[in-house]
């Protein structure tokens, strides 16, 4: 059975009856890349976000403070003081992030929030209802949320890993392979991406394009439990796979 799998975006016809908004980010990260030694580009990545992962233990963890570009062996050095708290295989591009969304929150939420295709948050009973659903693979990780307003909701950011590939039928014939040294793949996202169905994960239902994690994907039984329990705040367009 081939396995359908749907972009999830902001549902904005919903403004302005929901009109929640947030100014956060996450507490660490990995810093950007000065000047790959391979391939000579100054970078940091889009996507890669791993809430669930504490640095708050890691002595070294003040380094992680602060968004900048280091030269590579400094960023290497940094990656492999987080590798052993990330999940297993994470690829920790310069830029991932780590630990909980902190910041301020305002007005009305939806069940489900995303800021930009960056992040998505969802509130906790939405969650709960999801799991008994038997929705697989929702990692949901506290946020510090800071909200004016009294009786605000409990915002949960779900952890989504990056997983499977665009086919390569999306990439132009003369596109260069990944930088040996950094990684770095200078890939544009088509208007209609298609997905390697070989590269799908089978053990989850949401999931970020392991090449190109600024697109979050949810499995049919994502959508379906979603629809069948009404829960509002993000929309679905299929992805072909091939
Ligand atoms: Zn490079």
């Amino acid at each position: 059975m081939t396995l359908r799998v749907f972009e999830l975006s902001q549902d904005s016809a919903m403004w302005p009856r929901i009109n929640g908004s947030f100014n956060a980010a996450h507490k660490w990260g990995l810093p950007g890349l000065a000047g790959c030694p391979g391939c000579g580009v100054t970078w940091a990545s889009s996507g890669h976000q791993y809430p669930a992962v504490d640095l708050s233990n890691l002595p070294a963890q003040s380094e992680f403070l602060k968004a900048r570009p280091e030269p590579f062996e400094e960023f290497a050095r940094l990656r492999e003081l987080v590798r052993p708290l990330a999940p297993p295989g994470a690829l920790l591009p310069p830029g991932t992030l780590f630990g909980p969304l902190v910041g301020t929150a305002s007005g009305r939420f939806a069940d489900f929030e995303t800021q930009g295709s960056m992040l998505l948050v969802v509130r906790r009973e939405a969650l709960e209802r999801l799991q008994v659903e038997g929705v697989r693979g929702l990692v949901g990780c506290k946020t510090e949320l800071r909200f004016r307003q009294k009786d605000p909701p409990e915002l949960l950011e779900l952890q989504l890993e990056p997983r499977g590939q665009l086919h390569p039928d999306c990439y132009p014939p003369e596109l260069p392979p990944p930088c040996d040294t950094c990684g770095r793949f200078k890939l544009t996202l088509p208007d209609e991406p298609i997905l390697d169905a070989a590269s799908l994960p089978t053990d989850r239902d949401v999931f970020r394009v392991g090449n190109f994690a600024t697109v979050m994907v949810g499995t049919e039984r994502f959508k379906e439990a979603v629809q069948r329990l009404g829960l509002e705040g993000i929309t679905f367009r299929e992805l072909p796979t091939r």
